[in-house]
C-alpha cells in the first residue's frame, strides 16, 4: 500500500532491552519477544497461550533489538530527522514504553560512555558537528529549554524555583505560534554547554522528586532544541531559517494498560494520564492522513507540540519494550499503542 504525505512524516521504530540480571536468575522461561531486523518485525508469544496460538507479528519501520548499538538506532532512525531540524524545519523523538524498559537509557544513555550515548548526546554532537562545518556565511544560534510536565503541570526544569512556582501557562501567537510563557531558554555555544543544561535539568529533576523513579514514570520530560541560522540570501538581505527539536522522554505507559480499556475505567485512565492518549490520538490521525481534525487540543503535551507534529514536520515514536514474559500484557499494549501510530 502507498503511504500518503502525512504518514512518511511519521515514523515508529521499536526497541527491545536486554534481559536484566534480576530477570534472567529468575530462570524466566525465555524470552518473549523475537524481532526480525530485515522485514522491521517484532514476533511476541503469549507465554501463557498453548504453543498451537500463533504468535503476534508488528511490523514497523525499523526494530531494534538487545544487541542493538545506541548508535545504530542514531544512524538509521533519528539522523535524517536532525537533518531536517537543522535544514529548519521541526521534529519530535518520543520514547514511548513501561517503566523500566528503557526510555531513559534510548534518549539520554550512559553519558560517560560514549558507547553508550543516547539520543540527546548524539544530536548535541551532529547539531555542533554540522556548525563547526557550515559556510562561513552562516550564522547559527543554537538555544535549549528542558521542561517536564507533570499532572498536566508545566515546570521548568532549568529555573531552580521551578518547584515552588505554579505550573507554566501556554501561549500562541502568530509568529511563533504555541510557547511556553516565560520558559528559560539558554544560548548554547558548544556541546560542553547544551550538556551543562541538560544536567542542569536532570537535577532539577531528581531533586524535587521523593521517589525519583516514581516521579519519572509520571512525568514527561521534553529537552527542547532550537537552531536558527541566518545567511544572506540572492537578494542580499538577511534570510533566516528555524528549525525546532523536541526530545521528549514521555512518562510510563503501564498505567493505562491496568486500567482495562473500556467505560469508566477508562476514562479515569485518560485523566490520570491525559498526554499519552491524547498523544496516541494525534498521531494516529497525522498517520492516517485524517487531516481534517487534530485533536491537539486534548492536552498540555499536544497542544505544546502542535507545531512539531505533522505538516512539514517529522515525528519519530521509538516505543521501548523488555523482553521478560511476565510483562506480557504491557509489551503487547506497548505495539498496540505503536501500531496505531503508523
Ligand atoms: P525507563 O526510562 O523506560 O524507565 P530505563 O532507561 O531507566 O527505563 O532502563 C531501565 C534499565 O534497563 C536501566 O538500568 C538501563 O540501563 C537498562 N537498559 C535499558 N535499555 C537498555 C539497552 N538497550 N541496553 C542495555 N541496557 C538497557
Ligand atoms: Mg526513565
Amino acid at each position: 500500500m502507498s503511504k500518503n504525505k502525512s504518514s512518511e512524516s511519521v515514523k515508529v521504530v521499536v526497541r527491545c532491552r536486554p534481559l536484566n540480571r534480576k530477570e534472567e536468575s529468575n530462570g524466566l522461561a525465555g524470552k518473549i519477544v523475537q524481532m526480525d531486523l530485515r522485514l522491521g518485525q517484532v514476533i511476541l508469544r503469549n507465554p501463557r497461550a498453548p504453543p498451537s496460538e500463533p504468535q503476534k507479528t508488528f511490523t514497523f519501520d525499523a526494530v531494534y533489538d538487545a544487541s542493538s548499538k545506541q548508535r545504530d538506532l542514531y544512524d538509521e532512525s533519528v539522523r535524517p530527522l536532525i537533518d531536517s531540524v537543522l535544514a529548519g524545519f521541526n521534529g519530535t523523538i518520543f520514547a514511548y514504553g513501561q517503566t523500566g524498559t528503557g526510555k531513559t537509557y534510548t534518549m539520554q544513555g550512559a553519558w560517560l560512555d560514549p558507547e553508550k550515548q543516547g539520543v540527546i548526546p548524539n544530536a548535541f554532537d551532529h547539531i555542533f558537528t554540522h556548525i563547526s562545518r557550515s559556510q562561513p556565511d552562516k550564522q547559527y544560534l543554537v538555544r535549549a529549554s528542558y521542561l517536564e510536565i507533570y499532572r498536566e503541570e508545566i515546570r521548568d526544569l532549568l529555573d531552580p524555583n521551578h518547584g515552588n512556582t505554579r505550573g507554566l501557562e501556554l501561549r500562541e501567537s502568530p509568529e511563533t505560534g504555541v510557547y511556553v510563557q516565560d520558559l528559560t531558554s539558554c544560548v548554547c555555544k558548544s556541546i560542553k554547554e547544551i550538556e551543562e543544561v541538560m544536567n542542569v535539568g536532570n537535577q532539577a529533576r531528581a531533586v524535587g522528586a521523593t521517589d525519583m523513579n516514581e516521579h519519572s514514570s509520571r512525568s514527561h520530560a521534553l529537552f527542547l532544541i532550537t537552531v536558527e541560522c541566518s545567511q544572506p540570501g540572492p537578494d542580499g538581505r538577511k534570510h533566516i531559517r528555524v528549525g525546532r527539536l523536541n526530545l521528549v522522554d514521555l512518562a510510563g505507559s503501564e498505567r493505562q494498560a491496568k486500567t482495562g480499556v473500556q467505560g469508566e475505567r477508562l476514562k479515569e485512565a485518560a485523566k490520570i494520564n491525559l498526554s499519552l492518549s491524547a498523544l496516541g490520538n494525534v498521531i494516529s490521525a497525522l498517520a492516517d492522513g485524517r487531516s481534517g481534525h487534530v485533536p491537539y487540543r486534548d492536552s498540555k503535551l499536544t497542544r505544546l507540540l502542535q507545531d512539531s507534529l505533522g505538516g512539514n514536520a517529522k515525528t519519530i515514536m521509538v516505543a521501548t519494550l523488555g523482553p521478560a514474559p511476565q510483562h506480557y500484557d504491557e509489551t503487547l499494549t506497548t505495539l498496540r499503542y505503536a501500531n496505531r501510530a503508523k
